[in-house]
Parts: structure tokens; sequence; C-alpha cells
């Protein structure tokens, strides 16, 4: 329904068209994952992964019903912020250098890939100086896969006494990424991850609550959010077949 015919007779379809029929896509296969874990829609945030799109199919994003951004590199966090409606809720799913800090703290609503302990300080400074409060999620190599970026889950109990020296920071859940393998074998990843916020969950009192847990891509989110995800970051699926320059 959402294609038309060209002069020449061939099916084509503008890349907004096409955006819209994969978020339905996406939202249907939503649906059904939900019902068979027993959840409600709403209990899940969307946030579309913009890092491979140009700035005009971000800003398209907003008017589809998605206003969640999340970018992994900074820089280009801070590229398209600078040129999209300030309705954009940002969040940076990417590493974090803390000479950077300063410059995206104002720009995101949350960060998912708080990897360090030296990182969680330095957002909870730049946080006290800009008065807020910042909501975060900790960084968890789940997999135990040889990666370089977040806690292993080994590391995450020895964080607990200092987020309790923390003041601005809001530790409100944990993210993984899973490996790039058969869904279903992702499962057990995402397991531990529900698992470990749970023991975590019992240590820490408010403002962190612990309640969120980001998992799930394009590859896996259905499995994700019959393991509990809240959080769900997906590109590829929402952007399959887009130019990636369109007009
Ligand atoms: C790129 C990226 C995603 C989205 O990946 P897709 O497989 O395209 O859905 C999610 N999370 C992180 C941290 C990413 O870097």
């Amino acid at each position: 329904m959402f294609y038309k015919m060209s002069q020449g007779g061939a099916v084509v379809a503008s890349w907004r068209d096409r955006l819209k029929n994969n978020i339905a896509v996406v939202e249907d296969r939503l649906a059904r994952a939900c019902a068979r874990a027993g959840r409600n829609r709403g209990e899940l945030t969307l946030v579309a992964v913009t890092k491979t799109v140009a700035v005009n199919v971000a800003a398209a994003l907003p008017e589809l019903g998605l206003d969640h951004l999340a970018e992994s590199r900074p820089q280009e966090l801070w590229r398209k912020a600078e040129l999209l409606p300030a309705e954009v809720r940002w969040q940076l799913i990417g590493h974090l250098q803390r000479n950077k800090v300063a410059r995206v703290l104002p720009l995101v609503e949350r960060i998912h890939s708080v990897d360090s302990v030296r990182l969680l300080q330095s957002l909870d400074q730049e946080a006290g100086r800009l008065g807020r409060s910042i909501p975060v999620f900790l960084e968890v190599n789940a997999s135990g896969e040889e990666r370089k970026q977040g806690f292993t889950p080994e590391e995450v109990p020895a964080l607990v006494p200092v987020i309790k020296g923390l003041g601005q920071i809001q530790i409100k859940g944990l993210m993984t990424m899973a490996p790039l393998v058969e869904p279903q074998k992702c499962r057990a990843t995402f397991a531990r991850l529900r698992d470990l916020r749970d023991q975590l969950a019992s240590y820490l009192a408010p403002p962190h609550d612990m309640t969120e847990l980001s998992m799930g891509m394009s590859n896996d989110f259905e499995v994700a959010v019959e393991e509990g995800a809240t959080f769900l970051r997906l590109g590829s699926v929402l952007f399959e077949g887009i130019p990636h320059d369109p007009d």
C-alpha cells in the first residue's frame, strides 16, 4: 500500500514511504513478541539508531512516531543534534571519551554506554555543574565475547560503592550488545543481563532504580523483548532499502 507506480510502470517507493513501511513492519513484529511474552508495547521504548543515515532521513523520524534517536559516535550526535528539531530525545549508545562529556551532556536525554568508573565520575561532575541529573545505563559485556567495551559481569557488583558516592547521576539499568549470531543464541546473554540487573537493584536505592534493560538490536530484538528489554536500539531494520543520502 505504500508503493506507487512510476511512469515507466516499475514499482518504486519514495524513501519516506519505505521508512513508514519499515516502521510498520517493526511495530507488527514487536506486537507479536509482546503477545508471546505477555508484555505491553507501552513498556518498550524504540530508539532509532541513525548512525548510518543522512540528516534528512533522521529528521523524518519524529513525525513518524519515533522521537528517541541515538548515535554511537559523539561527533555525529552533535552534528545531527544541531540540525534536527529540539523535540528529538537524543541518546548516546557508544563509547564516550571523558574530554567529550561537557559537549555531549547538554544534548542528550540519557546515555546507554557508561563503560568505566572514570566516565561515571566525569558524568557525575559535569551533571553537577549543569545542575541536572542524568539517567544512564551501565554497559556490560554480558556475552563474554572478546570486546573492549563494557564492564564484565564480575566487575558490576564492585560498582555499588562507587555509585553510592555519586550525586547527580541516576543509574537506571544495564545495557548490552549481543553477538551477531542466530537470535535464539542471544537469549542467554539477555537473561544474564536481566539477572545482573535484578541483583544490582537490591543494593541500590533512589535516585537509582534499575528498572531498565537496553538490549535488542535489529538481529535479535524479538528475543530481547521476550527476555525483558525496555529499550530497543534499532538501526538496519528501520533503514533497510533507504539510500544512504536521499533527496
Ligand atoms: C549500531 C548500533 C545499534 C543498531 O544496530 P542494528 O543492528 O543496525 O540495529 C544498536 N546499538 C549499538 C550500540 C550500536 O552501535
